[in-house]
């Protein structure tokens, strides 16, 4: 093994927003998680949203105000009566 060209080996303590702690390998003595073994969905069973930065609330907000805009839309996409297939327009020569 050549000298000084390792990094620091440490019992690094992970600590988890549950509040659960363990100790692993690593290179830097803390380690910071939002889910472990002991509170993640897979296996706790339990479906749970984590929305620290309240980013599901964000989307709604941004839907909510982008419904107007949507169904505007919608109404001009009725108004038009073009011809979508080639039977459509052909059939709008015939009668035209
Ligand atoms: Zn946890």
């Amino acid at each position: 093994m050549k000298t000084a060209i390792h990094p620091q080996y440490y019992d690094a303590t992970v600590t988890c927003s549950c509040g659960n702690s363990f100790k692993v390998g690593s290179t830097v003595e803390k380690i910071t998680v939002e889910l472990c073994y002991n509170c993640h969905p897979f296996y706790t069973g339990q479906q749970k949203f984590v929305d620290t930065a309240s980013r599901i609330e964000k989307f709604q907000k941004k839907m909510e105000a982008a419904r107007p805009l949507v169904k505007k839309a919608q109404k001009e996409d009725d108004k038009d009566n073009s011809p979508k297939t080639l039977r459509e327009m052909l059939e709008a020569l015939k009668k035209g």
